[in-house]
């Protein structure tokens, strides 16, 4: 995977030099772009690159504990009534302390956010899939961002259950099953076995989208959108976004 250079595997957060920058180039919020349209027309309003930007700015502001709150007045919600123009579609977990809005400091409208337990792509079925494609093919989203998180509990379950059968109950032992993958290929690796495997588990959904048909792979290979992934640190409230 192929990052700009401003975000490098530093990171997000050691990438707001750059991003303090353009802090004095302030992006109207999607509202602006919503007025008016159903649908977008033509290639994405912003570049990846610039959402990439945006997202780094708003996690710098957070981790400062300096956040904005943008676009969260009647003002900017009203036109968005009209549509919606996200600049980015967020695959996090469904961990209550990882809420993308939040540690990013988006307003309502510019992100388009799957959440589910383990943030997992592959195997998650056509609700997962389907709503990744649709921020592309009908938002029109420059950027797909998967997001793992620090002491991730379903990756912690997948390690623990890992040679267990039947050892959850409900659904969750299948949840955790997709999780799997990712920690057997972290076994025996230098490091931590859980830092790992959430590290694993994000580089396999990037993977998965990159080249995921037919609507999200061609985009990426067109050039179109970009795929990245990232682990946002519990204590810290950083975003590491991988290389
Ligand atoms: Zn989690």
């Amino acid at each position: 995977m192929s990052l700009p250079s401003s975000t490098s595997r530093r990171g997000f957060i050691l990438s707001s030099g750059a991003a303090l920058l353009a802090s004095t180039i302030y992006y109207p919020t999607s509202a602006a772009w919503a007025a008016g349209a159903d649908e977008p027309p033509g290639p994405p309003q912003i570049s990846a690159d610039e959402a990439i930007r945006r997202l780094a700015e708003g996690n710098r502001r957070f981790v400062d504990g300096k956040i904005t709150h943008p676009g969260r007045t009647p003002a900017d919600f009203q036109p968005l009534a009209q549509g919606q123009y996200p600049i980015a579609a967020i695959i996090s977990c469904a961990d209550s302390r990882v809420a993308p809005e939040i540690l990013f400091d988006q307003g309502i409208g510019d992100l388009f956010i799957i959440r589910i337990a383990g943030n997992y792509v592959d195997g998650a079925g056509p609700a997962v899939k389907g709503s990744v494609e649709y921020s592309v093919a009908v938002l029109n989203v420059p950027l797909i961002a998967v997001l793992g998180h620090s002491q991730c509990g379903a990756v912690k379950s997948a390690i623990q259950h890992l040679h267990d059968h039947n050892a959850l109950p409900g659904a969750i032992n299948d949840l955790v099953k997709q999780l799997k993958p990712a920690v057997l290929e972290s076994e025996g690796k230098p490091g931590d076995l859980l830092e790992n495997a959430i590290e694993a588990n994000v580089r396999r959904g990037v993977a998965k989208l990159n080249t995921l048909e037919p609507v999200v792979g061609p985009a990426v290979k067109s050039g179109r959108i970009k795929v990245v992934g990232g682990v946002y640190d519990l204590a810290t409230g950083t975003v590491r976004m991988l290389a």
